[in-house]
């Protein structure tokens, strides 16, 4: 079972979100909350910092904005990593460890401080299990 409220705000099953400068919106499924948030130390995570919450590709719609997202991509260039062209922001990325998975940026989320999830894990991305 996933968080299913930060702070004031109730996680809903689908729930909206956003970049910064509202050009691109998602919606996300999340029946079950908010699953495995995490902190990734990685090369860009250290650089970007958001924490991060994990959904089904499935469940992760591009309701808006699809033509302003930019693909970053580097290493094995087997993640995609999703930004707003305008504002620069963070919203999700398909992951190299399951692409069957996306990561999001829970400070995206409508109405989410995800400085009141309190204390995160930290992934060790330095060290990535695809690198083994
Ligand atoms: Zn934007």
């Amino acid at each position: 079972m996933g968080i299913k409220q930060i702070g004031e705000t109730i996680i809903a099953p689908r729930h909206r979100a956003s970049c910064h400068c509202g050009a691109v919106v998602l919606e996300l499924e999340l029946p079950d909350g908010i699953e495995r948030p995490i902190r990734c130390d990685c090369s860009l995570c250290r650089r970007k910092g958001a924490i991060m919450g994990a959904i089904p590709v499935s469940r992760l719609h591009v309701l808006q904005g699809q033509e302003v997202l930019r693909l970053y991509q580097f290493h094995s260039h087997t993640a995609k990593h999703y930004f707003c062209s305008v504002c620069g922001v963070y919203t999700h990325h398909q992951r190299r460890s399951d692409p069957n998975e996306c990561g999001f940026n829970i400070g995206c989320l409508e109405g989410v401080n995800p400085f009141e999830l309190g204390e995160v894990p930290v992934a060790n991305g330095t060290h990535h299990p695809s690198d083994r």
